[in-house]
């Protein structure tokens, strides 16, 4: 069964509104998805009801939050398919996870002369993290290349695949393009030479039914708020075994098993990579986010976006100027473009005018869109919520702006 489109949007208060006297419009989705109802009342119950430190009181109160809390630790195990609870970590979000995973992986791990391997497409927050731990332990970095169409060239990543590799970390879908990397092929050849494999799942998570078994990668980094859920909120997955095989990320509170002034000891996976008392009521409104998405199915999601996806490219490709950047045979409900000589900023203001929220600029990919000769793009990404009479306003927008460019 398709998506009832107006139920579905009756679920989202933030939708109806008015932008600059026009019905709000909101393509801005690959930066952060609006948050159905249940969302916003589990987040309120808990405050209103639960409120509670976790894990360690002698309360009612203390051991519903207690319950909660870990029964969204498993709803997360399930949604990415983990063997089990504890190899579910929560962070701050996607960025977080990937400084963890370069802090203590890193730490222990990586040497001098060793080799990280990431691609062109990377977000900032999966190049940078690598920058400083090569810069402080004498690490290289290497880039995997890619063609015009935003893919990434399997051969030239196989040719920089050696001994040396100890960790290769990539994007799984481009928040910037749309391109969906081949992962399960490049964790395959990871592992052939003995390295890791650090998938970021920022954007795959939304749009992709998701198998950490399946594709058997090390570790898996995603934000709650590309998931119907709340901000600053992320998780990361990894193996138990590689996990184990780490150094604590922060110390304090919770992560520890005992302490004394000679000598600490840590507590299991997932507490001793979550230091403090953590962000239990966004925690437990994740796991609302979820359920909500589980409601409507993954593969009906997909096949609603990827719908949508193809009407824009339709619609907009008839538009004189119009041209699309990236191009990639697979590829998530990500539609970057420019209109010629037009800055991608003045097309995003002439779209909010009509209440459209589009995004513009390089999208923290600063080195693709170098690669890609361009200042930054026009990206309108669709979700659950969107419809195709929405595309069609976008089209007559972006042809209205293409048309005064022409003149
Ligand atoms: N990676 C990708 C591909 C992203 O799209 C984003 C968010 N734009 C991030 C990483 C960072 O996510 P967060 O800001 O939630 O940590």
């Amino acid at each position: 069964m398709g998506i009832e489109i107006e139920k579905i949007r009756g679920l989202f208060p933030v939708l109806h509104q008015e932008v600059h006297g026009k019905p709000l419009i909101y393509f801005d989705n690959a930066a952060t998805t609006q948050k159905p109802q249940a969302v916003l009342d589990a987040l309120t119950n808990y405050y209103e009801k639960d409120n509670s430190n976790i894990h360690r009181g002698a309360h009612a109160l203390a051991d519903r939050a207690t319950r909660y809390f870990e029964e969204a630790r498993e709803t997360i195990q399930h949604f990415i398919n983990a063997r089990e609870s504890a190899e579910v970590i929560f962070t701050k979000g996607t960025t977080e996870s990937i400084n963890l995973v370069a802090s203590t992986f890193g730490r222990k791990f990586i040497e001098k002369g060793d080799e990280i391997i990431i691609s062109t497409l990377e977000h900032h927050s999966n190049i940078v993290p690598w920058q400083m731990l090569c810069e402080e332990k004498g690490a290289i970095l290497k880039i995997i290349p890619i063609n015009d169409a935003g893919e990434i060239l399997f051969d030239e990543f196989e040719k920089l695949l050696s001994a040396k590799t100890k960790l290769v970390s990539i994007v799984h879908a481009s928040n910037a393009l749309g391109t969906i990397n081949p992962v399960k092929k490049v964790i395959a050849a990871a592992h052939a030479v003995g390295a890791k494999v650090l998938l970021d799942g920022a954007q795959s998570t939304s749009h992709l039914t998701i198998d950490v078994q399946d594709l058997d990668c090390d570790f898996m980094a995603f934000s709650a708020h590309k998931l119907y859920g709340p901000t600053g909120l992320g998780v990361l997955y990894g193996k138990r075994e590689v996990l184990e095989s780490m150094p604590p990320y922060q110390g304090g509170g919770e992560m520890i098993k005992e302490v004394t002034f000679e000598k600490t000891t840590y507590n299991e996976i997932p507490f001793k990579f979550e230091a403090g008392t953590p962000n239990i009521g966004d925690v437990i409104a994740f796991k609302a986010a979820i359920d909500f998405i589980n409601q409507i199915g993954k593969e009906t999601i997909k096949a609603h976006e990827d719908e949508l996806l193809s009407y824009a490219s339709e619609q907009l490709s008839q538009i004189k100027g119009f041209f699309p950047v990236g191009t990639a045979a697979e590829k998530v409900s990500v539609l970057s473009f420019n209109i010629n000589a037009m800055h991608p900023y003045d097309v995003g203001m002439m779209l909010d005018a009509n209440g459209i929220a589009v995004r513009t600029g390089h999208h923290c990919t600063q080195p693709l869109m170098k690669r890609l000769g361009l200042e930054g793009t026009v990206r309108a990404s669709f979700s659950v919520y969107n419809s195709k009479s929405e595309i069609e306003k976008l089209a007559e927008g972006v042809s209205r702006i293409a048309r005064i460019k022409n003149k």
